[in-house]
């Protein structure tokens, strides 16, 4: 069956962006079909395996994960306004796809699966409604569920803060939380005028990947209050902004300079932090 365009499905359907979903389309197949080869690249195959879509809007994304080996697409869309349109895709893919009405920051992926008697594992696309991008990410990197990659798009300054090195100036809790969990990669860059309608700044695919050794819960929840008392006061010394949580014997206990800032600390110094409160 051969689809019609992107713009030909949001016409046919009477479907404008809504700014209120943070809805910025990409329409041009070659470059979701780019998003959806960079996400496997390095041995990140999605074949025979589940891949839930955030957001697929007008499905540009959705339709490159379907023309990949993956065995279903599992797309979750807030506007109600898509289902019908991306409910087309099943007559195209018959059996690989299933679309699911539901607010991302909200549902419960494991039972989305289990719903559909699929494998408790998936990978995840998504071009990030960018007014919960973060929330997002942070739902999936330190929430019970845990994907098995994470191809997103977020705006620029976001996926800059996700890959930022220490000592870096985008170098803060979201850097610190992605790397110690997860080995991250900035994939590509895409300018504005991409998107339709475009945004005011342009945007980055990033990959994470969740590390094999993953911290236990309590270790997690210890290393966002740390980042968060450490990057929440980033320009005091260590010994002054960790002082609610042990401050200088702390420090000692992992053998870190007590003058030292946020901003110095690694990902693995601040896992150590973390395993030492
Ligand atoms: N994937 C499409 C594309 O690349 O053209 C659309 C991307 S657009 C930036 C973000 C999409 O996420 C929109 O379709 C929007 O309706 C949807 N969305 C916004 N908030 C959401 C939420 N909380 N849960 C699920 N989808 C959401």
């Amino acid at each position: 069956m051969t689809l019609p365009s992107l713009r030909e499905s949001l016409e046919a359907h009477g479907l404008m962006a809504k700014k209120s979903f943070g809805q910025h389309f990409l329409l041009d197949l070659n470059v979701t079909r780019k998003i959806v080869r960079l996400g496997q690249d390095d041995g990140n195959s999605f074949d025979g395996q589940v891949v839930i879509e955030v957001g697929p809007g007008p499905g540009g994304l959705t339709r490159a994960a379907l023309e990949s080996e993956a065995a279903y697409v599992l797309a979750v869309e807030k506007d109600s306004r898509f289902i019908e349109l991306l409910s087309e895709l099943d007559t195209a893919y018959p059996d690989r796809f299933g679309v699911v009405e539901a607010d991302a920051l909200k549902v419960d992926e494991p039972a989305l699966l289990a719903e559909r008697g699929l494998p408790p594992q998936a990978h995840l696309v998504s071009n990030l409604p960018y007014n919960v991008g973060t929330p997002l990410l942070i739902k999936w990197l330190t929430g019970p569920w845990q994907p098995k990659s994470l191809t997103l798009m977020f705006q620029l300054e976001v996926a800059l803060r996700v890959v930022a090195p220490v000592g870096d100036d985008d170098y803060g809790r979201l850097g610190v939380i992605s790397q110690v969990l997860c080995d991250c990669e900035k994939l590509m860059d895409l300018p504005a005028r991409a998107f339709t309608p475009p945004p005011k700044v342009d945007s980055a695919v990033v990959r994470l990947i969740p590390k094999t050794q993953r911290p236990a819960p309590n270790i997690i929840r210890n290393l966002e209050m740390i980042t968060a008392a450490a990057f929440g006061q980033r320009r005091k010394m260590l010994r002054a902004s960790l002082k609610g949580l042990g401050g200088e014997a702390l420090l000692a206990k992992v053998g870190i300079e007590p003058t030292l800032r946020a901003e110095n600390i690694t990902p693995a110094e601040f896992l150590r932090l973390a395993e030492a409160l």
